[in-house]
């Protein structure tokens, strides 16, 4: 560790900055956050540091810097774009002991900033010492997308209770269980992952009545998208870290499953080795039983969970037996996969509707509108369809369609190992058999199809 992190206190305290032009300015912004007295000295002010001086944020002098201009500042930040001010200012200060920060000069600095999440009173500053301030603010922004702005309110809130629970509880073991059942709280979960407003005399309330008690369990029902783990939304990485147990499926990618919080119990309930699936009845009972004994239990979808995912009966048995749950949702197969294979499902000339359908067949046999389908300006999409496909065009050329009608059927689409093909009515079957295309696989119909030679821009 080459510097040591602290967080200082400068509210109401002299701090100087030397240099009016950008980057004096967001330097001054971030010291302005933290109610730093501000006194600049520079040659000229950019505009926006005009009108702080104007609005009287901050202190100017219109000066050269010179040695004596340092005394009595707790803090100094050397901004300018003359070599020999910002090595003068830094020898300076470093005689006087008074920490010092030249922006983009590792080397004359005896502090430096670090990339800041500000969820006041709650802060999180990342450094990489200097060697890779761009991989900090990559990291920065990752962790931005994990803490909403609500955990700045609790943390607040938290703070304003202490004394009162302190006075409650005798031991420190005591006082922190009933902290960490607090934050585990449904109520306090869903206000931080933004599902549910509360003031602050609620999450108060919230605070006075909670005890020591066991902890309470939750299902997450939450779309992992179509494969790639970039296209997962914060709130279902939020969750997917938050889970003690996650039950998972068939169409869950290793990328996204390793985003699965690493202690939690994985549980396989998609196709068993004899090809049976576990029952959907099994799942419910399985949900309900984890969360029961106080788990926070993931249900891990492909794509989205109310799109052909039964994500409505399991939320349904969830109900019925008191179990708080939260659904969020994904991108579905339809969606990402148009996307990753450059055909849009809609488009002004060739498709002015989509209609999703499954072409999971009972019996050997798929009963669907073929007289809708088969209608022309609209793009179909069909899920679990490739078993089907034969059947799927026959019927659509049947009812109506031109066998020309362009055709795509994609595997494992918006992955590296994504594979489109392309055809048409008449002879798609024929090339998805020679292309041994797997499950799982989307077929989308229509002119909107044609479009791919133009916009095909992945892999
Ligand atoms: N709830 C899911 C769909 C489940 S049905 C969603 O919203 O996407 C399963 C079918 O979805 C598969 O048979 C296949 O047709 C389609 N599918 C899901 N992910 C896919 C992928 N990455 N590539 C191709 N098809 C996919």
């Amino acid at each position: 560790m080459k510097s040591f992190p602290i967080f200082i206190n400068l509210i109401h305290k002299p701090v100087l900055v030397v240099g009016g032009g950008d980057v004096a300015l967001r330097k001054i912004e971030m010291l302005l956050r933290a109610d730093a007295k501000i006194t600049v000295i520079a040659s000229k002010l950019c505009k926006q540091l005009q009108d702080y001086q104007k609005l009287k944020k901050i202190h100017v002098k219109i000066k050269t810097f010179e040695k004596n201009d340092l005394v009595r500042s707790v803090l100094i930040v050397a901004a300018t774009d003359n070599k020999k001010i910002n090595l003068l200012v830094s020898k300076t200060a470093q005689g006087l002991n008074i920490p010092v920060n030249v922006v983009d000069e590792p080397s004359l600095c005896t502090f430096t900033m670090g990339s800041i999440i500000d969820r006041s009173p709650l802060l999180i500053a990342i450094s990489s010492e200097g060697n890779a301030p761009v991989l900090a603010k990559f990291i920065r922004e990752k962790i931005e997308a994990l803490i909403p702005h609500s955990f700045s309110k609790l943390a607040s809130i938290m703070g304003s209770m202490r004394d009162t629970v302190k006075g409650r509880y005798e031991s420190s073991q005591s006082k922190r269980i009933f902290w960490e059942n607090f934050i585990d709280h449904p109520l306090v979960r869903q206000f931080l992952n933004q599902t549910k407003k509360l003031s602050d005399k609620q999450l108060m309330t919230l605070v006075k009545r909670n005890k020591l008690q066991k902890k309470q369990g939750e299902v997450f029902l939450v779309g992992g998208g179509p494969g790639d783990p970039d296209l997962l939304t914060f709130r279902a990485l939020h969750l997917m870290q938050r889970s003690d147990i996650c039950l998972y499926d068939k169409l869950i990618s290793k990328d996204v499953l390793n985003l699965v919080r690493r202690d939690a119990e994985l549980i396989y309930v998609g196709k068993e080795e004899d090809r049976h699936t576990v029952p959907q009845e099994k799942i419910n009972q399985l949900l309900i039983k984890l969360a029961k004994k106080g788990n926070r239990v993931l249900r891990l979808k492909g794509g989205d969970p109310f799109i052909f995912g039964r994500g409505g009966e399991e939320i349904e048995m969830l109900m019925e037996h008191k179990i708080p749950f939260q659904v969020v949702p994904g991108i579905t197969a339809a969606n990402g996969i148009s996307s990753y294979a450059g055909i849009p499902l809609t488009h002004r000339d060739y498709a002015q509707s989509c209609i999703f359908v499954t072409g999971h067949m009972k019996d050997e046999k798929l009963t669907l509108e073929w007289d809708s389908l088969a209608k022309p300006n609209q793009t179909v999409v069909i899920y679990m369809g490739l078993l089907a496909l034969s059947q799927i065009c026959e019927q659509l050329i049947k009812h109506g369609a031109p066998k020309s009608l362009p055709i795509a059927v994609v595997e494992q689409g918006t992955t590296s190992e994504q594979r489109v093909i392309t055809g048409r009515l008449l002879n798609i079957t024929q090339k998805v058999k020679q292309e041994k295309l797997k499950s799982p696989s989307l077929i989308i119909i229509g002119n909107v199809v044609k479009l791919r030679r133009k916009l095909n821009w992945f892999n």
